[in-house]
């Protein structure tokens, strides 16, 4: 594996590869890497010849107040993990390698699509990763990128601007891996204190009792939603932030129970900000 830091190195690296007709996988990532992350790399070896993975922590997707200096960080572990999988390239590029002094281009998917669930109390935060993304997909000419299912909103988010801009790519949405209680791994778990570690069980909890109540026949919508709600707050110091059911395919909302649905949440316990989801066809 070779660990690349410079655009120009990555791209004279890749044109060498893409010339032999070798297809190039992408996984993007922000680092300290889980097994959800490398469940997508794993995905991207077994699909493509050559596996791009990137790192990097991006400063336009994160709020004035969210954890952008905080986020953790562990670049010898996952630069061992990553070669263990078989990843080709680790590109780790530096805050001013992508936005360099005077930088002012952005990309944004407009609308509901990015103003809602997440975007709704995170504005901005889909405009910071559409730029990102865009930017190092131009850098890597993936033919196929890798996407976790855990981020539901990114993944429709990123196959818009696929859509939009005609880019030539595959988006892979790849399934979300959970720790044994259900937890669905991600970085900011290791914000929790071990209380509220145990607490976010009820995330995962909450979305398999409901798709269990879907299994067997409960169609209202607000019925679910109030069952969701009220498991929640059940748990001292757990704050809601949003428990919706959309449309997986297009984020709209839903009247009815039936089709492509998405049972997605967004709950705080003290600062840190968990993410879950289900998707179902009924
Ligand atoms: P991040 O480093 O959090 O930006 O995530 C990088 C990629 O890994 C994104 O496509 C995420 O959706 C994906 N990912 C993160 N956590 C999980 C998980 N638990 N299961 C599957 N994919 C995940």
């Amino acid at each position: 594996m070779e660990v690349i830091e410079a655009v120009g190195e990555l791209r004279s690296r890749i044109k060498e590869f893409k010339r032999q007709g070798k297809t190039i996988g992408f996984v993007p990532t922000m680092g300290f890497l889980h097994e959800g992350h490398i469940s997508l790399m794993k995905k991207a070896r077994e699909e493509t010849d050559i596996v791009i993975v990137s790192i990097f922590v991006n400063p336009t997707q994160f709020g004035p107040n969210e954890d952008f200096e905080s986020y953790p960080k562990d670049m010898v572990r996952d630069q061992r993990l990553t070669e263990s999988v078989g990843v080709d390239f680790l590109f780790t590029p530096t805050v001013t390698e992508m936005y360099p002094d005077g930088y002012s281009t952005f990309v944004e998917v407009a609308g509901d699509l990015t103003r809602q669930l997440c975007g709704r109390t995170r504005p901005g935060h889909f405009r910071g990763v559409t730029t990102i993304v865009a930017k190092l997909f131009h850098m890597t000419t993936p033919d196929y990128a890798y996407f976790g299912k855990k981020d539901a909103q990114q993944v429709v988010v990123i196959e818009k601007m696929v859509r939009d801009l005609n880019m030539d790519i595959v988006i892979v949405p790849c399934s979300i891996v959970r720790e044994e209680d259900g937890l669905a791994m991600s970085s900011r778990n290791s914000y929790l204190t071990e209380a509220d570690r145990k607490k976010a069980q009820v995330l995962s909890q909450s979305l398999f009792e409901t798709k269990a109540k879907i299994a067997s026949g409960e169609r209202d919508i607000t019925t679910i939603k109030q069952f969701i709600v009220s498991r929640i707050k059940q748990i001292e110091g757990a704050l809601i932030d949003y428990v919706e059911i959309v449309h997986s395919k297009t984020l709209e909302n839903m009247n009815q129970i039936k089709g492509n649905i998405l049972i997605a949440l967004a709950v705080k316990f003290g600062k840190t900000r968990l993410i879950d989801n289900i998707d179902m066809v009924v």
